[in-house]
């Protein structure tokens, strides 16, 4: 089957200098082409991102900033990282734009540096619960050289708000522990952020608020998610999940004074030489964002979610928080199969060409590497055109897939090959992004 064509135009020079490389990376342009692909934090960017990083910007040094480098030559660089942080101001509404993260986490560590001392410390939701290793785990720099204090979701079943964040209790563990810094946003929470809310803890308790959109900055560009500004002092984000750009990082805020102290942290605090072939892509990915096409595309990611979350519920599975404003939900495999355990389901899917990751529900009592649900996303499906009727038929293999694997090894590998057939065909009709 045809892959993407600029992965196809690239191979076809890689395998002759490389091919041992050339064919690798031709076996994972089909597996992207012929399976569907639900991470949550994945999407298939455009040809014009992709050819953006494939270019000579990579060759070159610009440490420091535009107007102030640490090296020569760098007048095209200089241009290149200003259309950048430009489009990325006008795409969030923040007057000081830093592109330079090379990921998300490296955002996150050079804004934490900016605002607090190593001991420290800062609010978050922990992992477990949808927070992100950088919000303070412990074997990562947030939770090595910062002290973290997590707000707890809504843990009881007869609440309403029922895995929701608990903003009254996130009131109380930052009233008490005095935090330096509130963080928000996350990996695996699959509903609307209350950004005012939170704005409103941060000022009580002497905090400045960080939203990390991450996972909804397509959304939040988009308009279908409530943006972080004006209330959030610092966003920092990826921009390679729901915004469709190269992987990267990126740091945003209205604050003149804040923004000097992130620059200096990231630069020379956290990274040494920008990677400018990357930065020119996010300004590509940017300018498509920017486009009236982008609000057609977050709606409909969002629609999409909607739909695969109502079909998974009619079918007896069930959604955590009872379903998604965004582009993710958590399914509890429970409620269908008792038994079922979120990396049988991983594998099992994956057997039949979906694609998704086994994730710990809130209160999950199986082990962070067994866990009892999946995640699953909608921005890499919507971004090849699926639509709620697709939606529906990917509930309906979901099903099938993972009945037939709780009957046995025959059975299991009977249907993931069937189930692979269709995918495959479906796939066919839905061709990757030129
Ligand atoms: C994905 C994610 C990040 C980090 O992104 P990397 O580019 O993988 O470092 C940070 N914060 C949140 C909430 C995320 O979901």
């Amino acid at each position: 089957m045809a892959t993407d064509p600029i992965t196809d135009s690239i191979i076809a020079l890689l395998s002759r200098r490389d091919p041992e490389v050339a064919e690798v990376i031709g076996l994972e342009a089909q597996r992207q082409a012929t399976t569907i692909e639900l991470i949550a934090s994945e999407n298939h960017v455009s040809g014009a991102v992709m050819h953006a990083m494939g270019t000579c910007l990579t060759n070159k040094y610009a440490e420091g900033y535009p107007g102030a480098r640490y090296y020569g030559g760098c007048v095209h660089h200089d241009r290149v990282e200003n259309i950048a942080r430009d489009r990325a101001k006008s795409l969030f509404g923040a007057s000081f734009a830093n592109v330079q993260p090379h990921s998300g986490a490296q955002a996150n560590q050079a804004v934490m540096q900016a605002l607090m001392e190593p001991g420290d410390t800062f609010a978050s939701l922990v992992l477990k619960d949808g927070g992100h290793l950088s919000h303070g785990m412990k074997l990562n720099f947030s939770g090595r050289f910062f002290k973290p204090v997590h707000y707890p979701l809504h843990y009881d079943k007869a609440h309403p708000d029922y895995e929701r964040i608990d903003y009254d209790a996130a009131r109380r563990v930052c009233l008490e522990a005095r935090p330096k810094v509130v963080m928000c946003g996350y990996s695996a929470y699959p509903r609307t952020i209350d950004f005012q809310r939170f704005r409103a803890i941060a000022d009580e308790c002497g905090a400045l608020l960080v939203a990390d959109i991450a996972h909804i900055a397509g959304l939040v560009a988009g308009g279908a998610h409530p943006s972080p500004f004006p209330h959030a002092h610092v966003v920092t984000t990826t921009t390679h999940k729901t915004l469709r750009g190269p992987r990267g990082g990126l740091i945003l805020t209205n604050d003149e004074e804040l923004s000097k102290r992130i620059d200096r942290a990231l630069f020379p605090g956290a990274q040494g030489g920008p990677l400018m072939h990357i930065i020119a892509a996010k300004a590509v990915a940017f300018g498509e964002a920017l486009a009236p096409s982008f609000k057609t595309y977050a709606a409909r990611v969002v629609e999409n979610a909607k739909a695969l979350s109502a079909a998974l519920t009619q079918r007896g599975y069930r959604c955590t928080t009872g379903g998604t404003d965004n582009h993710l939900m958590l399914v509890d495999l429970r409620a269908r199969h008792e038994n079922l355990t979120g990396a049988d389901a991983e594998a099992w899917l994956e057997a039949a060409g979906i694609i998704c990751n086994k994730n710990g529900i809130p209160d999950d009592p199986r082990p962070p590497k067994v866990t009892s649900g999946i995640r699953l996303g909608t921005p890499a499906v919507t971004t090849r055109g699926f639509g709620t009727g697709e939606m529906a038929r990917v509930a309906a293999w979901i099903d099938r897939v993972l009945a037939a694997g709780l009957a046995g090894q025959a059975a299991r590998e009977a249907e993931a090959a069937n189930v692979r057939r269709e995918v495959a065909s479906l796939c066919g009709e839905f061709p990757l992004p030129a």
